[in-house]
């Protein structure tokens, strides 16, 4: 039995991340941000400030160029 999420939750892969920054632009919510953080290749990832603020509404995981970030929902399955 798999256990659904009670609220959206965006993952990123940081070894895919390139810091490109669509995801932070496309965000509507504004919770994306680029950390000081960086991944084996020298990018700096980005990560989430307020999980309980994002609508699942996909846009991060459908600009990202790298397939680096996507959400979980509490309707879908990964
Ligand atoms: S799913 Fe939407 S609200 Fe949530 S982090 Fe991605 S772009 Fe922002
Ligand atoms: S769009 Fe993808 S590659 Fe670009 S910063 Fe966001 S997660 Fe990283």
């Amino acid at each position: 039995m798999t256990t659904k999420p009670k609220q959206n939750l965006v993952h990123i892969n940081d070894l895919r991340c390139k810091g490109c920054d669509f995801c932070v632009e496309f965000c509507p919510q504004h919770i994306i941000y680029q950390s000081l953080e960086t991944n084996p290749k020298g990018y700096q990832v980005v990560r989430v400030t307020d999980m309980d603020q994002c609508t699942g509404c996909d846009n991060c995981a459908r600009v990202c160029p790298e397939f680096a970030i996507w959400v979980e929902t509490p309707d879908n399955k990964l």
